[in-house]
């Protein structure tokens, strides 16, 4: 026989029937994107497609329009530098002008190695100043004691270096603070003061709390002296704006009482005492803001507070958190500042991981967004570079963060806080940063502009029915103003996208919103799921059905089965005997299964008997019906399969998803006969086969015992070889456990065999056993990364394995020269895939744009690239593996978005998957998809195992990638931006050039790291 592999079409789509074909492949075809959905999406079937399809035809029709591009603006990426107790800078008082010059220009190096272009320098820590200083007395931290003369001038070198580095300096004060460390009593802290300090001038300004010491925020006289060293600076130094942190009332100190008693007697004006205190600090944050635009407009003022401003379970305003309030305790009521203005950036400090579940990064990020959508305040959230090392994803946690936090509405950048840990890379950081920011895109702003206008729902559809507890819902908005749910702002991309949640009561559901003063409101409707027993007696289901011709060999048993209500009781009589069949499954109707035995017939003449006769029994109640005839082969009559395609369906059943059955198999595979069922044979051995893939042949005497006498390897050019010599093409199945690739040869006797192993790069070892009448051969790999496909065939010598080994390739420009590669977009035309938030941009058109850029990217690498569509054309699960097949390239990669069950919020998903099967595709998958969720600066979640129509030809490697969850505003966001699928693209390239390179290492005997 001749092996010849990747030929014609595939075996189902020949072999069905046109009406079956119809049938089964819907079957299948739901089955498909159910397994897919399954890890894809988790949906109930057509839940999301299905309103696509039928909704918003008209809209998708329109097609592919190029993806706009993102107007880019410059964010910042800042740096906090912390003075106060020597953190950072400088590492210790009193160091030479040599020495801090050194440290400054360290700092400075350090930011720009990690891609930062801001620096936060903390000249003020504790009522003083780290320059040359009118108002304040020179810092402790900085000079030997506290106004000791100042002989350099940090801040000066410090905003020169920056400039030269195009870095941008500011300065950061600490405006309350007098002294940070503790003392008996306030003359005590006094007296630890320069002589000079206005504090210890006007120990009536200040206030003795927790042990140390603070201006008193309610005189007009300490504004006054905070406001003049902001001006000073400004008026003096080239710096670009003015920081101030979360320090207002001091952080409480349990068991003790600020006393302002004085103060609030002089100046609360009948004001309750909380409301007084939070107003004297707005008016320092609007006498500031003052002076910073006086000094300049395109100078900036920011206020980097407590990342929580209220919970909501204490104000509805709040945020869904349960930290510090820092309105009600430190008198920080940040939102007075955006209302009036008053800042111009607000850097929360959003220091928790994304999940926490106290005070989770994602919710404070969509709520602070939220709260500045619509005014002229922007958001760049303080980022704790300082818990890198405690946060589960290390680095990664930070760059998503950034990553996350840019797609919101009003974002303009991050401070990072902790510059040991950005000095020292831990854990990766400052490169990682280096890296990530270098892919160019920033926080730009909306990219549809004015392309939406007023609120839409993509998802669900106005008067959408559902029998679950709740539902997701995807609304896109005019970004231009807010959108109000309950008189609260919703949290929304910069292009207005905004996810929802509806919890749903039976009946009608409404979720409103406010836009501009319009008022859109989405109909949920609930309705019952009928879980219950169901009233009317029927069943249905039958197989064999009525209809079908189903022959069965001589005394051979097979299996009836049928669909009945739950608690029923259900036989069959055929033959004059009644089988009691059993009952599975969960639910108001149950499949009832059993096993009959045909009679035995002599001779050699085929004898009809029958029919099968149903009977249903329930509550006294009984219903029968029959299906045909069941003909019997007689025992003189021996008819054998032999497979005349390659690449032929193998099923476990008759209408089983190709997921659970059998390995494909080959032309020339030979096996008895033992029942025909419609259109399908089944063989001895116990699969299915469809009648069009084999010819058979009746012959009056058994196929002889399978027997192998012989098993031996060897490398032929860049295959590995395994021969099994064998006296008949028994059918086989091929498992991967673990790193052990197995072989099953049905029915094969290999006693006394000892295969004969040969040295490749691929396998360690080769084994063979008997099990029961099967022979189980076991190949142990090297690495599971290293397997590059394989096929087998049955050849005249018997039944030859074929295994591609690691190949390198080529320097120069075009490595991939004389490579073909298949790069399939999921989904398109009347199969949306999962919906975005814009009809038009659904996860297809998301698909193909990244598809095509990945294709260029490849062949601009000399690889030849085929695509499984070029445009929005519908094509089918079977075409896509039947090109696959008739291609046969080197790896094939397939490209989606993902998203969640209905009943998850979906803001909630995020990250990049790997799917592979197991048979080759992982090595390939592996350093893709690892590349991908690095460019793009999200969640991980590896790669894994899924019997994929696009990963399960054993062939040649593949891969399906899901680049992101539509569903989730910021991904959806992100996947719009201009540069989106170019550096998709780029990560692709990376990731199979580093494919090649394992290869490599593996060609030499390594392991990859
Ligand atoms: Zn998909």
């Amino acid at each position: 026989m001749n092996k010849s592999l990747s030929k014609g079409k595939i075996a189902v789509f020949i072999a069905l029937g046109v009406v079956a074909l119809l049938a089964i492949a819907t079957v299948i075809y739901m089955l498909v994107s159910r397994r897919h959905n399954a890890h894809d999406n988790e949906l109930p079937p057509g839940a999301l497609t299905g309103v696509a399809e039928t909704e918003e035809k008209t809209e998708t029709a329109t097609g592919e329009e190029p993806l706009p591009t993102a107007a880019e603006s410059d964010e910042i990426r800042g740096l906090f530098i912390a003075s106060v107790g020597n953190i950072n800078f400088p590492s210790r008082p009193n160091l030479s002008e040599t020495q801090l010059k050194a440290e400054l220009d360290q700092i400075v190096a350090n930011a720009v190695r990690a891609g930062l272009n801001a620096i936060y320098l903390q000249v003020r820590p504790t009522g003083d100043a780290l320059y040359d200083s009118s108002v304040f007395p020179t810092s402790r931290y900085l000079v030997k004691e506290e106004g000791a003369p100042l002989v350099f001038d940090p801040l000066a070198y410090f905003a020169s270096v920056c400039r030269q580095a195009n870095v941008s300096p500011y300065v950061w004060l600490n405006p309350y603070r007098v002294i940070n460390t503790q003392f008996a009593d306030k003359e005590a802290a006094l007296a630890a003061l320069a002589e000079s300090n206005p504090a210890r001038q006007h120990p009536d300004w200040c206030v003795f709390y927790g042990g140390k010491l603070f201006y008193d925020p309610a005189l007009p006289e300490v504004r006054d002296l905070i406001v003049s060293g902001v001006g000073e600076i400004l008026d003096r130094y080239d710096v670009d704006g003015v920081i101030y942190d979360d320090y207002f009332y001091p952080y409480p100190v349990s068991g003790e009482e600020f006393d302002d008693d004085a103060s609030y007697y002089q100046y609360g004006n009948g004001a309750a005492r909380d409301d007084w205190r939070r107003e004297n600090v707005n008016e320092l944050i609007r006498r500031t803001h003052e002076r910073v635009k006086a000094a300049g407009e395109d100078k900036t003022f920011i206020v980097s507070p407590f990342g929580i401003w209220r919970n909501s379970s204490a104000d509805p305003r709040g945020s869904k958190t349960r930290g510090l309030d820092s309105y009600a305790s430190l008198y920080c009521d940040a939102l007075a500042w955006i209302r009036e203005g008053s800042v111009d950036v607000l850097a929360p400090q959003l220091y928790w991981e994304r999940g926490y579940e106290i005070a989770d990064f994602a919710e404070l990020t969509r709520w602070w967004s939220a709260q500045a959508d619509g005014t002229t305040v922007k958001i760049a959230p303080a980022l704790a570079i300082y818990r890198v090392e405690s946060f589960k994803l290390g680095a990664e946690e930070i760059i998503q963060q950034i990553q996350f936090s840019r797609a919101y509405k009003n974002n303009c950048g991050f401070l990072l806080y902790g510059y040991p840990q950005l000095a020292q890379d831990t854990g990766g950081l400052a490169t990682k940063l280096n890296e990530f920011l270098a892919y160019s895109y920033s926080a730009g702003e909306s990219y549809t502009g004015s392309a939406v206008k007023g609120v839409s729902f993509r998802f669900p559809r106005n008067g959408y029915t559902t029998t679950l507890s709740g539902v997701f819902v995807l609304g896109a908005s005019d970004p231009k103003t807010p959108v109000k749910k309950n008189g609260l702002p919703v949290g929304r991309t910069k292009s207005g996208f905004f996810t929802e949640y509806m919890d749903l009561n039976y009946g009608e559901n409404y979720l409103t919103v406010e836009q501009n003063g319009v008022t859109y409101t989405l109909r949920v409707v609930r309705i019952s799921g009928g879980g219950g027993t169901s009233s009317a007696f029927a069943f249905q289901s039958l197989s064999p059905d009525r209809d079908e011709a189903v022959s069965v060999r001589s005394g051979a048993s097979f299996i009836v089965t049928l669909t009945a209500p739950a608690l029923s009781s259900v036989s069959v009589n055929f033959n004059g005997q009644t089988t009691r069949l059993s009952a599975s499954g969960s639910g108001a109707y149950q499949t009832y299964t059993g096993v009959i035995t045909a009679p035995r017939a002599e001779g050699t003449e085929p004898q009809k008997i029958g029919p099968l006769v149903y009977t249903c029994t329930r509550d006294g109640a009984s219903v029968s019906a029959s299906s045909g005839a069941v003909t019997v082969i007689p025992e003189g009559v021996w008819p054998v399969a032999t497979a005349t395609k390659d690449y032929a369906f193998l099923k476990t059943g008759t209408k089983t998803s190709f997921y659970d059955d059998y390995l494909n198999t080959n032309k020339g595979m030979q096996d008895e006969l033992v029942e025909q069922r419609g259109d399908f044979y089944r063989l001895s051995f116990g699969g299915w086969i469809n009648k069009d893939n084999v010819s058979v042949e009746d012959r009056a005497e058994p196929l002889p015992d399978g027997k192998m006498t012989a098993a031996g390897c060897r490398v032929n050019g860049d295959r590995f070889e395994v021969l099994f010599t064998v006296n008949r093409a028994v059918p086989l199945d091929v498992k991967m456990e673990g790193s052990d690739f197995r072989i099953r040869l049905f029915g094969l006797d290999s006693e006394g065999v000892t295969p004969v192993f040969a040295g490749n790069p691929l396998f360690t070892s080769i084994g063979c056993k008997a099990d029961g009448k099967d022979t189980l051969v076991t190949l142990t790999l090297v690495h599971l990364d290293n397997f590059y496909g394989w096929d087998y065939s049955y050849t005249e010598e018997g039944i030859l394995f074929s295994f591609a080994m690691p190949r390198t390739l080529p320097e120069g420009e075009k490595p991939l020269e004389g490579k073909t590669v298949i790069v399939d977009p999921g989904h398109g035309g009347t199969d949306t895939g999962a919906l975005g938030f814009l009809a038009g941009l659904d996860e297809k058109n998301l698909n193909l744009t990244v598809a095509l850029a990945v294709a260029e990217k490849l062949r601009s690498m000399g690889a030849e690239v085929i695509m499984t569509r070029t445009d929005d054309s519908t094509v089918s699960l079977y075409e896509r593996m039947d090109l696959y097949d008739e291609i046969h390239p080197d790896f094939a990669i397939s490209i989606h978005h993902n998203s969640v069950a209905e009943t998850t919020d979906a803001s909630k998903g995020r990250g990049v998957w790997g799917l592979y099967w197991a048979f080759a595709g992982r090595g390939l998958t592996v350093p893709l998809q690892e590349s991908l969720a690095e460019a793009l600066g999200t969640y991980s979640f590896g790669s894994k195992p899924q019997e994929l129509a696009v990963c399960r030809n054993y062939k040649f490697p593949q891969t399906l990638l899901e680049l992101g969850f539509i569903c989730s505003p910021p991904e959806y966001e992100r996947a719009l931006r201009g540069d989106y699928a170019e550096v998709c693209a780029d990560a692709v390239a990376r990731g199979v050039l580093r494919y090649y390179e394992n290869q490599g290492i593996f060609l030499e005997g390594g392991t990859p790291s």
